[in-house]
């Protein structure tokens, strides 16, 4: 077929909607297909130009404890505390146990939850997959501070390659726990799902509060950080990008 043969539909475009439990939740939709086009042979398109890369980050190798925890101690000296004092001498320990936790996604590859598909026939066409509200915490690497909120990520899958939902949640998991920018984080979620499912679109959207914003002097805002970022048809279609904005961001389903 031709790139640019519009597609028409054969039958009305349906909905489905699950909500479990509040968070996150999924919905199967058939996009209208007219003037989709199939980049399922073509997967180096489907990349944006930003991080291009980004998806293959190397995991860092292992973490040296006795020196985060040497760290910590040195952090409390410096800001005049004595860290042998009651309530703080466990402190260094506990924190090193923290930044471990919460640097994992470094030392994790997003190949191991994509890798596991598994085959769903569609009815004909494209059917979207989308999971939205997947709560995500970070390291914001410019001060060290967390920042964190919720994912909202779809994919039009092709060649009926599908990944189990929870895989895209722990994907948003291996990029946020790291030390991080949000625009990063956004780019290599999509970036891995483009090369491990070679889908015909990828689009996420990152709501994100930064602590380094809210709880530093005169910066306080109660302001959230939105990114995006869209990979194939959700790049080059503006109207297939603008029905999966208004999917993800889509309000009154609380
Ligand atoms: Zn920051």
């Amino acid at each position: 077929m031709s790139p640019s043969t519009p597609i028409q539909p054969s039958q009305p475009p349906t909905t489905r909607m699950h909500f479990c439990n509040g968070s996150p939740d999924v919905s199967t939709t058939p996009l209208s297909r007219a003037g989709l086009r199939d980049l399922s042979h073509a997967p180096a398109s489907l990349r944006g130009s930003d991080a291009s890369s980004a998806a293959r980050v190397a995991p860092s190798t292992g973490v040296d404890r006795p020196r985060l925890e040497r760290a910590v101690r040195e952090i409390l000296l410096a800001i005049g505390e004595d860290p042998d004092r009651d309530g703080l001498h466990e402190t260094p320990a506990r924190a090193a146990k923290a930044w471990i936790d919460l640097s994992a996604g470094s030392r994790d590859d997003a190949a191991r939850h994509l890798g596991k598909q598994f085959a769903h026939r569609t009815t004909g066409g494209h059917e979207l997959v989308a999971v939205r509200g997947v709560e995500f915490y970070s390291l914001c690497e410019h001060h060290l501070l967390p920042f964190f909120g919720r994912a909202h990520v779809a994919y039009l899958p092709a060649n009926d390659r599908v990944c189990g939902l929870s895989k895209v949640a722990r994907t948003v998991d291996v990029f946020a726990r790291r030390l991080q920018m949000q625009e990063r984080l956004t780019a290599q979620i999509a970036d891995a799902i483009v090369e491990h499912l070679a889908p015909v679109g990828v689009a996420v959207v990152l709501e994100g509060a930064h602590m380094c914003m809210r709880m530093r002097g005169a910066a306080k805002s109660d302001s959230d950080m939105l990114t995006t970022a869209f990979r194939g048809v959700f790049d080059t279609q503006p109207a297939q990008r603008a029905e999966v904005l208004s999917l993800l961001l889509g309000r009154g389903r609380d």
